[in-house]
């Protein structure tokens, strides 16, 4: 699969905003948005004129780059929310935030999506007791997401574990930290979802 290797705070540069790609990095003063937020490049610090759609395609982007995932991903993401029912914007929030590498970092096992994306593909976790190695597995409600026996010795998952407490759970999990498992309790609402992504933006840019 094809991936980006270049500096990810460029991203959160280019976005003007924390996307929190670099798990403890992002809360410390070595933050690149901190030090210097505005646009990475030569023309960066000049003024853009924003249009409508250019509004679109950079919530289209920041997201995407929030999760991680490729262009043809995330379109994939954004047609299947919309074949489902409900409000389209959030089925696509939904789908993105059941991913196993979300559910992972989001429960703290892992300090990043990214941490989280290379833990689950190394095959470090369990879902309802059966080895899950995918990263775009989607979970359910009531699923019980685990580490590996073999695998509660990684330092990355320790480190990160021992981080749990400073970093916020959302209440539709139960984490059980002394035994590396979470347990999803049900279907997020639109408020336990991040506030700050405009969702409604990205599904307007896709629906030209
Ligand atoms: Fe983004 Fe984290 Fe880098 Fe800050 S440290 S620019 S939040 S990836």
């Amino acid at each position: 699969m094809a991936r980006y290797r270049d500096s990810v705070c460029r991203f959160c540069r280019r976005e003007t905003t924390k996307l929190f790609l670099k798990g403890d990095r992002c809360f410390s003063d070595k933050c690149s948005v901190e030090r210097r937020n505005y646009p990475p490049g030569q023309h960066g610090q000049s003024r853009a004129k924003h249009t409508d759609y250019g509004v679109q395609l950079r919530e289209k982007q920041k997201v995407r780059r929030i999760y991680g995932l490729l262009e043809k991903q995330f379109r994939n993401y954004a047609h299947l929310a919309e074949q489902r029912r409900g409000v389209t914007g959030e089925n696509l929030l939904l789908l993105l935030e059941s991913r196993l590498d979300n559910i992972v970092y989001r429960m703290g096992f892992a300090s990043s999506r990214s941490e989280a994306r290379q833990l689950v593909n190394h095959g470090h976790f369990l879902v309802n007791g059966r080895k899950v190695d995918i990263a775009s597995f989607l979970t359910k409600p009531g699923m019980v997401v685990e580490v590996k026996e073999k695998s509660k010795k990684l330092k990355s998952v320790e480190d990160s574990m021992s981080a749990v407490g400073r970093r916020p759970v959302p209440s539709w999990f139960e984490v059980d930290a002394e035994n590396f498992k979470g347990t999803i309790k049900g279907v997020p609402t639109r408020e336990e979802l991040p506030p700050t992504i405009r969702e409604k933006l990205i599904v307007e840019f896709y629906s030209k």
